[in-house]
């Protein structure tokens, strides 16, 4: 069984722009799944339609053996990790890490421990009491992977996650967010429009191109035997 199962999808906005067209994709359990294309081509509007932020205007979405049309956000278990990460700034990170454990009222010390856990995973347990301002940039992105982490979702969404670090910072936030994957063996559906991302974190790249999907390989077939 695929972890999320995309079928004949379709996405048409109020103004009558088709941004997806019958797209239909099978993610596997534990796969990495990149998304690719030209800016305008519908990655994003696919990957809110899979974490429930978009309607979808025509298809399926699935996510494990369930139908999620008509599911809220809250309702779908999957954690998106934003560009700009999304930090509370007058929290501490252990309180940004806490965030979706607190919203669902967990005790205490489930919450501790599990944050306690996550950030010993992202390296990230001497910072627990400072303010995302006073984190570099790739300790702010690990922060908002604690947050997907504590979550126990059952699959990460990244929309172009690196886009705003610099070259250096890119290339290791990179290694540490396949480590992570691979790690916690969890399904992620990974937006970019970087070549070099898709090439080293993919174990499928889809490519779409004016909302609809070209083709589904390796990142080998594609980039080393157009
Ligand atoms: P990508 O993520 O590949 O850059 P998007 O999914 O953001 O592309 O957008 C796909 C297309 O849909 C673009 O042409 C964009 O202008 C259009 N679009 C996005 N959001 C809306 C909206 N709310 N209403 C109308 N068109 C939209
Ligand atoms: P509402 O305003 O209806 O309460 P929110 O947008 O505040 O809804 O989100 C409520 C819940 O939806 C959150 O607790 C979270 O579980 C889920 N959610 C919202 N945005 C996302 C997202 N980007 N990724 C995953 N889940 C989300």
């Amino acid at each position: 069984m695929a972890a999320i199962t995309i079928k004949n999808v379709n996405k048409t906005y109020a103004d009558g722009f088709k941004a997806v067209k019958d797209v239909s994709l099978d993610i596997a359990d534990g796969e990495f799944m990149i998304l690719v294309g030209p800016s305008g081509c519908g990655k994003s509007t696919l990957l809110r339609m899979i974490v429930g932020l978009e309607d979808i205007t025509s298809g399926d979405m699935i996510i494990g053996d369930k139908r999620v049309n008509e599911k809220a956000p809250r309702d779908r278990n999957l954690a998106m990790v934003f560009q700009n990460y999304a930090l509370y700034p007058h929290l501490s990170v252990f309180e940004n890490i806490a965030f979706p454990l607190r919203l669902r009222k967990a005790p205490d010390a489930e919450v501790k421990e599990r944050v306690t856990n996550a950030a010993k995973l992202l390296e990230l347990t001497e910072h627990l009491d400072r303010k995302p301002s006073q984190l570099s940039g790739g300790q702010r992105q690990r922060v908002a992977m604690g947050r997907a982490i504590v979550r126990e979702a059952d699959a990460f969404l990244f929309d172009e996650p690196l886009s705003n670090l610099d070259a250096k910072l890119r290339g290791q936030m990179r290694t540490e967010i396949l480590r992570m994957q691979r790690r916690l063996g969890t399904t992620t559906v990974y937006v970019t429009h970087d070549q070099t991302e898709a090439m080293t974190l993919g174990d499928r790249v889809a490519v779409l191109r004016r909302g609809v999907l070209q083709q589904v390989a390796s990142p080998r077939e594609l980039y080393e035997h157009p």
